[in-house]
């Protein structure tokens, strides 16, 4: 019987630990800092040894592979001693997948859009009766929680690039890469490269049997694509000048063209924004290689609720929208939010930069965006970056000076958009808090 290390006791770690007890495997879990309460109560339950504040060496002489939590960095101590030993290290992924049984998974990466679009399929599976689990990056269940509770018939699975680190043999039936932006690059010594390539190995073990559903307008994928298996290529993108997309837009429309044609008016879908019609692409091909036909399809993308901290409209007030987008903690996120936008825009972002490219905003801030007011230590790089082009920019110290202000200086006819470009840990635990306090400040009014 096989002795597993888990390194890591979050949900990815105690999701393997409870499979793995499930499966009658030996398991220690070791975390280099505090277990919860909760946590360790679970493992005392299931007479599991643990450690805490510590990855004691003397356990490398016992083990016989690790599975690492996605958090944990490849550069850490007892990592390098375990490579040195030659003791293989998986993710938490990888282990699920050796006990799937005729399962099949659905998995979606990319830089943005992951949490979207992996609910989008979830709830169009859902709606056309599949047998369906969702699970992963941003979830309160890993895939191997899921599977310690029983075996479905569908997964859908979001995946971060440090989950797709330790893979081996995962091998999705069908992978979606929704678009490269330089990310987490502290991870992956500030090269991009390394960190885009990790990406790519969604689709490393996929066969010709598989589907490979991909964002063609992106250069960075496309440079990439000669590394692809034989896998069945399913590319979207804004048109289909080359002829070869699966999914584009045309005037207006959406079109899917997979078995037979889907259309659908552009402003009949729920989720607004040029970037939830990419998202939307991607969901609607999976969907449609899985079989669901174009009216669920339709009623589910007309109907779709959108996910609580992404382009959320929270108030209507005084003839002004405010907009909760705190999860849009990098320039991307936020061009696609102001692009969505129609009408003049009070901008509320700033937080921790993390060595933002503010440039990449200068035109649509030039033409949508009345004031900035920038939160927390990121005022003097914002400030220093918008001067010329933003007539008004100021300081806030807290998220509900921002709203207050925000609501003075704002005209009937204006969009308050919280979309931050920047993470949220020096005001705020994590973009949820900074969401849901923006919200309380809004209905607070
Ligand atoms: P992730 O799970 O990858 O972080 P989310 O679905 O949570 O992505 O969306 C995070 C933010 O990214 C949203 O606030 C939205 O503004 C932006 N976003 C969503 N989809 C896309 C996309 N396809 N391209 C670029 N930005 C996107």
């Amino acid at each position: 019987m096989d002795n597993i290390l888990i390194l890591g006791s979050g949900i990815s770690g105690m999701g393997a630990c409870k499979l793995a007890i499930k499966n009658n495997l030996n398991v220690r879990v070791s975390d280099n800092n505090k277990i919860s309460e909760k946590n360790k109560n679970i493992l005392n339950e299931f007479d599991v040894y643990w450690e805490e504040n510590n990855h004691s060496f003397s356990n490398l002489d016992w083990v016989d592979y690790i599975i690492k939590s996605p958090g944990i960095s490849n550069e850490i101590e007892i990592i390098r001693e375990a490579n040195s030993r030659q003791i293989p290290i998986i993710s938490e992924i990888e282990f699920a997948y050796q006990f799937i049984q005729n399962s099949k998974i659905i998995a979606v990466t990319g830089s943005n859009g992951k949490t979207t679009t992996s609910k989008l399929i979830y709830s169009i599976l859902s709606d056309a009766g599949f047998d369906v689990e969702l699970c992963g990056n941003s979830f309160t269940s890993s895939f191997s929680e899921k599977l310690s509770y029983k075996n479905s018939k569908y997964y859908v699975l979001e995946l971060s690039s440090f989950q797709l680190e330790n893979i081996d043999k995962f091998q999705p039936n069908i992978s979606i890469l929704l678009n490269f932006s330089p990310d987490h690059l502290d991870r992956y010594n500030f090269d991009e490269n390394k960190y885009y390539n990790t990406k790519m190995r969604i689709q490393s073990n996929q066969k010709n049997n598989n589907s490979f559903i991909y964002f063609s307008d992106d250069k960075n994928i496309m440079k990439r694509l000669d590394q692809c298996s034989d896998v069945k290529l399913f590319p979207f993108g804004t048109s289909n000048s080359s002829g070869n997309n699966v999914a584009w837009i045309d005037k207006n429309q959406l079109i899917i063209n997979h078995k037979n044609l889907f259309t659908m008016v552009l402003h009949e879908m729920a989720l607004q924004g040029r970037h939830n019609v990419y998202n939307s692409m991607a969901a609607g091909i999976a969907a449609k290689i899985l079989g669901v036909n174009n009216d669920v399809l339709r009623q589910c993308l007309s109907n779709f609720k959108g996910v609580e901290h992404r382009l959320e409209p929270v108030l209507k007030l005084d003839e002004k929208l405010y907009i909760n987008d705190s999860k849009a903690t990098n320039c991307n996120s936020v061009f696609f939010a102001l692009e969505s936008v129609k009408s003049p825009v009070i901008w509320i972002c700033g937080g921790v930069d993390k060595g933002n490219d503010y440039s990449l905003l200068d035109d649509l801030v030039k033409e949508k965006v009345d004031c900035i007011l920038a939160l927390g230590n990121s005022f003097e790089a914002i400030n220093n970056h918008f001067e010329k082009i933003c007539p008004k920019i100021f300081k806030v110290e807290s998220m509900q000076d921002a709203v207050l202000l925000s609501h003075q200086i704002s005209n009937p006819g204006h969009t308050i958009l919280l979309s931050p470009a920047c993470s949220s840990f020096d005001m705020f635990k994590d973009y949820q808090e900074r969401g849901r306090i923006f919200k309380e400040c809004v209905y607070n009014l």
